[in-house]
Parts: structure tokens; C-alpha cells; sequence
């Protein structure tokens, strides 16, 4: 029988974070968010060096770890060139500079990479990029494009073919139920991310659950500053147990699937934050000390990505 008092723990497999509020970050702990994944993406204001990156990445794994785990949420890093600013030469040597990142102990995936336009440059990046996803045993977290959906879907499940990535290390992500389709057989793990308009509603989600189940399948609100809701996820949970779902199939979902993901890293620690109970009284402890420690900000980054 249904605990009335039960509550989903929910991994945010993909959202950005550094787009983002802490009231957002507060708020998502209240409803249960745990865990997120953010995966490196384009800023909006095309990035003129690959100095501009090295902060960026040196934020993702050292900044927001530490702004999270104030409210009791653990975050990881996805690193890479995202498809959009691989077309841009000057971003080229981003590439260059990623393995010295995908060592760190915090990035659980190489990502968001893909294509966007479609280019040969993206091409390019895509491969090189799968292919140090392999070199540094990494899963991979592919963005599909926004036009042309089953046309770029299928050219990214065909790269992933050509490289020496196993299939059940990549996801496809931002997919709709026509896209989704042709991910279903490919040995991918499908990605969905909800969004208050287009692209994909709760609604919508739970039918495709009904339709494909609940195996090898994230999903993740994708926020960041556009129109987006961090809380998406925990609506889409809710959405979930409403139709009939049980609550071991919402914390499948929105729990052990993006763990048993990003777990094939070997880098993905959960320990703070596994248990909901155990999660609330390290949310404590932490926001006592957080406040105790909160002098100690400027240094606190580091001491952060030295823990994980
Ligand atoms: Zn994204």
C-alpha cells in the first residue's frame, strides 16, 4: 500500500544550474530534488576564447557543487563543447582542454554534445568528442536538434554507431515522441526534458512511459534561463503516480535510472544524499554549517571539488 506521506527523491539529470536562482536551489530541495547533472552548454553571448571556458568548467565542478549541497543537493558535471560553439574556430581548442577536466572526479559524463546545425564542424567535435568519452570511460549526454529532430536523431544514433562508444553509455536527450521512436531499439538510453511549452509536457511524458516503460529512460526539467522550470520533474512524478504508476516506478525513473547512467563513470557519489531521511538531517547539518562557514566563501569552492 501507498505511503500517503511519501515523497519522490528525485536526480535532475540535466539542468543548468549556473542559469539559475538559489531560491531555485531552495525550492527544488523542498520538493524533494536531490541530485542534478549539469552538463556544459552555450552561455547565450558566443564565447571568444577557450580561456572563457576554462572558468566556466572550473564554476561547474568547483562553485555549484558548492552552492548545492547547501540546500542537500548533490551536483555533478557533464563537460564539453556544446554543438552550437563548435562551429565557432575560436572555440576549437576547447576540445584540446578536456581531458585535463574529464579526470576530475566530479564530471560524470561528457556532454551536452551533438549537433545542432547539422555542420561538418559539428561533425567533427561530435566524434572527437565521443571518442574521449571513451578514452576517459565516461558515459555521454547527446543534445539532439531543436529542426529537423528525426533527421538529426538519426545522424547522432549513426555517429554513435561509427564510434567505439557502447550504446548503453549515451543518451539521447531532448527527444519527442517522433524522435523517441527512433531511439527506442538503438541500445541508447532515451533522454526527455519537460518543459513548460513545446518540446515536452508531463502529460505527454506519462503516455510515453505507458507506451516504452520505465527502463533506460531519464528525465530531466533542462532548466536554465530560457523558459524553462526546475520543478518539472517533480510535477511529471506527480503526473506519474496520478495515472497509476506505483511509487517504486516514479523513484526508478527519477531516481535509480539516472543513477545506474551516470554511475557507469565510477564517479557518481550519492552517499550524502541517498536515503530521503538521510537526506534531510545532511540538509540540516549542512545548512548549520553553511551559515557557520559562511566567512569561509571565497575558499569554499575548492575544498568542494576536492571532496567529490
Ligand atoms: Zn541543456
Amino acid at each position: 500500500m501507498d505511503d500517503p506521506l511519501w515523497r519522490p527523491r528525485i536526480f535532475d539529470a540535466h539542468i543548468h544550474m549556473t542559469s539559475r536562482t538559489t531560491d531555485d536551489y531552495e525550492r527544488m530541495s523542498a520538493a524533494g530534488v536531490r541530485a542534478v547533472v549539469e552538463p556544459a552548454f552555450c552561455l547565450g553571448q558566443p564565447r571568444t576564447n577557450p580561456a572563457s571556458f576554462v572558468d566556466y568548467f572550473d564554476a561547474l565542478v568547483g562553485w555549484e557543487p558548492f552552492r548545492a549541497i547547501q540546500f542537500g543537493i548533490r551536483h555533478h558535471a557533464a563537460l564539453g563543447l556544446d554543438p552550437k560553439e563548435s562551429n565557432d574556430p575560436r572555440c576549437h581548442e576547447v576540445i584540446d582542454l578536456l581531458p585535463r577536466y574529464l579526470e576530475k572526479d566530479g564530471v560524470v559524463a561528457v556532454g551536452e554534445i551533438g549537433y545542432e546545425s547539422m555542420t561538418p564542424a559539428e561533425d567533427e567535435a561530435f566524434a572527437a568528442q565521443l571518442a574521449l568519452a571513451v578514452a576517459y570511460g565516461l558515459p555521454a549526454l547527446v543534445h539532439t536538434p531543436q529542426c529537423d529532430r528525426v533527421r538529426g536523431t538519426r545522424r547522432s544514433l549513426a555517429v554513435v554507431d561509427e564510434s567505439a562508444i557502447d550504446p548503453g553509455r549515451v543518451v539521447i536527450d531532448n527527444l519527442t515522441e517522433v524522435s523517441a521512436a527512433v531511439v527506442r531499439d538503438s541500445g541508447c538510453w532515451m533522454g526527455f526534458s519537460i518543459y513548460p511549452e513545446a518540446t515536452m509536457s508531463p502529460e505527454r511524458m506519462v503516455d510515453l512511459l505507458q507506451m516504452y516503460g520505465t527502463e533506460r529512460i531519464l528525465i530531466s526539467s533542462a532548466a536554465d534561463w530560457g523558459r524553462s522550470d526546475p520543478l518539472l520533474t517533480v510535477v511529471t512524478a506527480k503526473a506519474m503516480l496520478a495515472a497509476g504508476f506505483g511509487e517504486d516506478d516514479v523513484d526508478r525513473v527519477f531516481w535509480r535510472n539516472p543513477a545506474e547512467f551516470y554511475g557507469q563513470s565510477g564517479r557518481l557519489d550519492l552517499s550524502a544524499v541517498a536515503e530521503s531521511s538521510a537526506a534531510v538531517e545532511s540538509l540540516t547539518a549542512v545548512e548549520s554549517s553553511a551559515v557557520a562557514g559562511s566567512r569561509a566563501v571565497p575558499d569554499a569552492p575548492a575544498a568542494a571539488a576536492g571532496a567529490v
